[in-house]
C-alpha cells in the first residue's frame, strides 16, 4: 500500500494551510467576540478562495468547482478545518446532493451555488426527529403540479444567511417487511416563498458566528419541478450525501486537534516548572504521546475512507469509524491541550478554550457518536445474521 501523497495533493496541503494561516486565522479573534462574520469578511473568503481554485473544491468542473477526488477533499478539510467552523466554512464545499439537479434547476440552484453567488442550507432535523429521522413529520401534499408543504425544522446551519433550503419532508408512507415507512421527497425551496418563515435559533456553545435557524413551513405552495432528485426518493438522494459529509466533519477534526498538538508540544517544550520544562515530566510528555497517537489514527481512517470512496468501495461503517474516531479524538485532544497550558488553556487570549467548546457538537451532528457506534455495530452483526 502506497501512502505517498501525489505532488497534487502536496500542493493543495500547502497552499490550503497557507490559505488558513494568512486569511482566515487573523479574523478568528473578532468572530470569536462579535459571533458573527463581517459581509465584506465573508465577500474576501469567498474572493481569495476562488482565485486559488479552492472554492466548491467537491464540485464537478463542468459546474464550475474544482472537481477534486474525495481524497485530496479530505485533505483541504483537514487544513481548512484548523480554523475557525464560521470562517472556513465559507470556502465552500456545498452539499454533494445538488449535483442532483435537473433541467433549470443546475442554472437556478447548482452553479450559483459554486460561484459563491447562492448560499444553501440543508435541512432534515425537526423537534421531534433528530437521530431518527424516519419520525419526521413536515409534509409535502400533492395539489396538482404543485405540493403544499407544513411542518418545523430546527438546528438548520446557515439557515438564517441561505438563499435557499434544501428541504427533506415525508410525501407518502409504504408497506416494509418491518411495518410501515415514510417515504421522504427532498426540495429546493427559495427564502421568501410565501408560507415559509424562518428566525434564528438558540445560541450554540460551539462555532460561534456559525449559526443554526429554526424554518417554519405553513401552506407554502411550491411547484413539483422543485423536487430535487426523484419524488419518494428522498432518502435515497440524502444516503449519498451523508457518506461524504460525515468525512468531512472527521477530516476538519483532525486538522482542529493537529493545530491544538502542535501549539501544547511548543508550549510544553518553553514552559518551566520546578526548573524545567514541563515536557520532561512524563504526566506531560505521555499526555503529547497519548494525543499524536489518536490523530495519526483518525487520519489513517479518514484518509482510507475517503480513498474508498474514490474506487467506490466505502461502507457506511468506514464513514461512520471515521467521523466516530476523530470527532472523539478531538474531544479528548483539545480536553489534554487545556491541561497542558493550564490556566493559561482556559483563557480566551488563547484558542484552545474555542478548540474545546467547538470539540462538543462535533460527537452531535451528522449523526451523534452512539449512531455511528450504531451503525458499525449493526453492520458487525448483520454479517453474521444477528
Ligand atoms: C450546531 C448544530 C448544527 C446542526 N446543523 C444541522 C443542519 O444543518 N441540518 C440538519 O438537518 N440538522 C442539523 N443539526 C442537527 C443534528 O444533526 C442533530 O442534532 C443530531 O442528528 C442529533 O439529533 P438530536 O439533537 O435531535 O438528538 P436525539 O436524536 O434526540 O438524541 C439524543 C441522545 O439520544 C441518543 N440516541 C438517539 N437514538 C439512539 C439510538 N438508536 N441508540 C443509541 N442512542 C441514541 C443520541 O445519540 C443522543 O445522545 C445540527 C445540530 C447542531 C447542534
Amino acid at each position: 500500500m502506497d501512502f505517498t501523497l501525489s505532488s497534487e495533493q502536496q500542493m493543495i496541503v500547502e497552499t490550503v494551510r497557507a490559505f488558513a494561516v494568512k486569511e482566515l486565522y487573523p479574523f478568528e479573534d473578532e468572530v470569536e467576540r462579535d459571533d458573527s462574520v463581517r459581509p465584506e469578511l465573508r465577500r474576501q473568503i469567498i474572493e481569495r478562495s476562488r482565485e486559488l481554485g479552492l472554492f466548491a473544491a467537491n464540485m464537478p468542473e463542468e459546474h464550475g468547482g474544482a472537481g477534486l477526488d474525495n481524497l485530496s477533499l479530505a485533505l483541504l478539510s483537514r487544513e481548512l478545518g484548523r480554523a475557525s467552523m464560521a470562517l472556513q466554512w465559507i470556502v465552500a464545499r456545498p452539499s454533494n446532493i445538488l449535483q442532483a439537479c435537473v433541467g433549470d434547476q443546475v442554472e437556478t440552484y447548482l452553479r450559483p451555488t459554486c460561484r459563491g453567488e447562492r448560499l444553501e442550507c440543508l435541512a432534515l432535523t425537526e423537534p421531534g426527529a433528530g437521530s431518527d429521522l424516519r419520525a419526521m413529520t413536515t409534509r409535502a401534499v400533492r395539489d396538482g403540479g404543485d405540493f403544499v408543504i407544513n411542518g418545523q425544522k430546527h438546528f438548520i446551519s446557515n439557515g438564517t444567511e441561505a438563499d435557499y433550503v434544501i428541504l427533506f419532508t415525508v410525501t407518502g408512507e409504504e408497506d416494509t417487511p418491518r411495518g410501515k415507512s415514510k417515504k421522504m421527497t427532498a426540495f429546493l425551496v427559495d427564502m421568501g416563498t410565501p408560507g415559509f418563515e424562518h428566525r434564528r435559533g438558540p445560541s450554540c456553545v460551539s462555532h460561534k458566528g456559525y449559526h443554526q435557524a429554526e424554518l417554519f413551513f405553513s401552506d407554502c405552495r411550491i411547484s413539483e419541478n422543485q423536487i430535487l432528485g426523484e419524488e419518494h426518493k428522498g432518502f435515497d438522494v440524502a444516503n449519498v450525501w451523508l457518506g461524504a459529509t460525515r468525512l468531512e466533519v472527521a477530516a476538519m477534526c483532525i486538522g482542529r486537534a493537529q493545530r491544538a498538538l502542535e501549539m501544547s508540544v511548543e508550549w510544553a517544550a518553553q514552559r518551566k516548572q520546578f526548573g524545567q520544562t514541563i515536557g520532561r515530566f512524563q504526566g506531560v510528555s505521555f499526555k503529547l504521546a497519548d494525543m499524536a497517537t489518536q490523530i495519526a489514527a483518525a487520519e489513517l481512517l479518514t484518509l482510507h475512507a475517503a480513498w474508498k470512496l474514490d474506487q467506490g468501495t466505502m461502507t457506511d461503517m468506514d464513514a461512520a469509524m471515521a467521523k466516530l474516531h476523530a470527532s472523539e479524538m478531538l474531544a479528548m485532544v483539545t480536553d489534554e491541550a487545556i491541561q497542558i497550558f493550564g490556566g493559561m488553556g482556559l483563557m480566551d487570549s488563547m484558542p484552545l478554550e474555542r478548540f474545546w467548546r467547538d470539540a462538543r457538537v462535533e460527537r452531535i451532528y451528522d449523526g451523534t457518536s452512539e449512531i455511528q457506534r450504531h451503525i458499525i455495530s449493526r453492520s458487525l452483526l448483520r454479517a453474521q445474521g444477528g
